[in-house]
């Protein structure tokens, strides 16, 4: 099927399918979460584009940096500024 073929009428893409989207190499920042400072209230998650901020094991928060961008929506989101964008190590 080709690319055409697989747009919805409109163009129109479902929320969180962009996890089909692997980021690759240019991606220049990435977020480093603190897990200490953490409240647990979910922004994180609630607001990444790619559905990649995802509570982790033990109520902390984390990403899957396949799909993570850099965007840095969920450190911007942060009301603890547990979430630091740092530069990505090529
Ligand atoms: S940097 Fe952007 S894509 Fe990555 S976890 Fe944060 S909001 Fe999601
Ligand atoms: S936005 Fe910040 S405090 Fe809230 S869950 Fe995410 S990392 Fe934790």
């Amino acid at each position: 099927m080709s690319a055409d073929e697989q747009l919805t009428l409109g163009g129109v893409v479902e929320p969180r399918t962009s996890l089909a989207n692997e980021t690759g190499s240019w991606r220049s920042q990435r977020p480093v979460f603190d897990a200490e400072t953490c409240i647990g209230c979910g922004l994180c998650e609630r607001f990444c584009p790619d559905g990649v901020a995802q509570e982790v094991e033990g109520g902390a928060y984390d990403v899957d940096l396949t799909y993570c961008k850099g965007c840095g929506i969920c450190a911007g989101q942060c009301p603890v500024d547990a979430i630091e964008m740092v530069p990505e190590v090529k």
